[in-house]
């Protein structure tokens, strides 16, 4: 219970009067392990009030090329069949002079997924400002980012203690809503959604992937994908998930950024198979990508480089001006046409897939501020590229992963041209760790 109270905040207190209590989904497109739909099927049988769950996306605003919406359109047909099952019907609008057709002038309380960057929260804000309704946001991380900290971390480390003394083992926090969703009263669709949303797919392309590639998205889709992850490659993901030339990770940074998936559902089978913290696959899922959350919460300069601590913006000013051997332009990086095969390979694999290996991610944004005009340009480069063809990109675990390799989150190192004491990467790390022949043959077959 103490959770659900952390995970619940009060944005506006609205004039209790209305005639249904409305859920706004957007970060959390599942039904299963969803508070958000949890919480207001509680207010609205609680009020006696029928329920309306319906999705605005403006595309435009958050930058969306066709591949974002494709997946996320994906999403939103299954998102409406699981809806259907509990005799729900999702209303879909994605266009601002549709939202009359929610008549939320009539709303009691509208249920938001908790938005971590100011500039959506802003957004949603923007959208509701004309309506008279209570407004209540529900985080639905693992743990809520403020029962773990309200100020910015300085490090994993940091924020690592902090989750420990929360809890230092793994606990089952999935639930069941399918009572509470059967009871709550039902509001039809206005259109048929289903109609609606295959429409506007019909009429998405993406440059460099095949529609019917990115296809396969939605709540069912990433249970299937974890499932892969699970039988397949958990073994192997201590040792090796860190080598390009193979793929022993999960691939799940997408579902869990449209919110197809939960982290509390992915910890319940972690939990069956007997790992705790000590796993590096529990590392990465609950504190690198929790902590993510924490940085955009707290950190109002999250998507440019005034974000960055003193020290890594000290460091990088005092070698602004050292001279670079490459400088490539923005069209340069994007077309993957630099003089490093591996860099261009980790460019062609987000090209082709949506998604770039990890440790790839890493030397792929640090050579981008080594190969710039300077780091500022760099730093804008990368967050663009990251966020226009990565599928799980425009998150928080993206703002925060750039940033890293600008100094956020890390410590200084040795001192060197260009990077000042931001650490430094470079090709015969790769050659001496991984089998990079391997990698670029990879990504030349995607
Ligand atoms: C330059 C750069 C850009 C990045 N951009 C993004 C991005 O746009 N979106 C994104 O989700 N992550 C981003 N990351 C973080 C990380 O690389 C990806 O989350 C991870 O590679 C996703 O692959 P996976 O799902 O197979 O991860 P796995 O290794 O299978 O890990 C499981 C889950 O843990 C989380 N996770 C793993 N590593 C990190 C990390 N370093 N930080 C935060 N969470 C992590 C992810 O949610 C991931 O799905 C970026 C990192 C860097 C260095």
């Amino acid at each position: 219970m103490e959770l659900i109270k952390k995970r619940t905040e009060i944005i506006r207190n609205g004039n209790d009067k209305g005639s249904f209590v409305a859920y706004w989904t957007s970060n959390t497109l599942r039904v299963n392990n969803n508070y958000s739909l949890k919480i207001a099927s509680e207010i609205a049988l609680d009020k006696n009030l029928p329920l309306k769950i319906f999705f605005y996306h403006n595309e435009s605003h958050y930058k969306c090329i066709d591949r974002h919406t494709i997946v996320l359109l994906n999403g939103l047909i299954e998102l409406a069949d699981e809806l259907n099952h509990f005799g729900h019907e999702l209303e879909f609008v994605n266009c601002i002079n549709d939202l009359e057709i929610l008549n939320l002038i009539e709303c009691h309380t509208i249920i938001i997924d908790k938005t971590y960057t100011k500039r959506s929260f802003d957004y949603t804000l923007e959208i509701l400002r004309n309506y008279n309704a209570n407004i209540v946001s529900i985080d639905n991380l693992y743990l809520p980012a403020n029962l773990i900290s309200n100020k910015q971390e300085y490090s994993a480390a940091t924020f690592r203690r902090k989750y420990y003394k929360v809890t230092n083992s793994l606990i089952d926090l999935t639930f069941d809503i399918s009572r509470e969703l059967t009871r709550v009263k039902k509001i039809k669709s206005s259109e048929n959604t289903k109609e609606k949303i295959l429409k506007r797919l019909a009429s998405l392309k993406d440059e460099f992937i095949e529609t019917v590639n990115l296809g396969k998205n939605g709540a069912y889709a990433s249970k299937e994908n974890l499932n892969i992850f699970l039988n397949e490659n958990l073994t192997n993901y201590e040792e090796n998930s860190s080598k390009p030339e193979f793929e022993y990770v999960s691939k799940l940074s997408k579902d869990l950024h449209y919110g197809f998936i939960s982290p509390a559902y992915i910890i319940k089978k972690l939990i069956l198979r007997k790992l705790d913290f000590s796993s590096s696959f529990v590392e990465q899922l609950l504190i690198r990508r929790e902590l993510t959350f924490n940085y955009t919460l707290n950190n109002k300069n999250y998507n440019n480089i005034n974000g960055l601590p003193v020290w890594a913006l000290k460091t990088l000013n005092e070698h602004g001006k050292d001279e670079r051997e490459y400088a490539y332009r923005l069209s340069d990086f994007e077309n993957g046409q630099t003089h490093d095969e591996y860099w261009n390979a980790a460019q062609n694999e987000m090209l082709r897939s949506g998604y770039m290996h990890g440790y790839m991610r890493m030397y792929w944004g640090k050579k981008i501020l080594e190969w710039s005009n300077n780091f500022k340009d760099a730093h804008n480069i990368t967050l663009k590229l990251n966020n226009k063809y990565q599928l799980d990109g425009r998150s928080p675990s993206g703002y925060v992963g750039v940033s890293w390799c600008y100094g956020l989150h890390d410590r200084g190192w040795k001192e060197r041209e260009i990077f000042g004491k931001i650490r430094y990467m470079n090709m015969n790390g790769l050659d001496r760790k991984f089998d990079m022949a391997r990698y670029v043959d990879r990504v030349r077959n995607l």
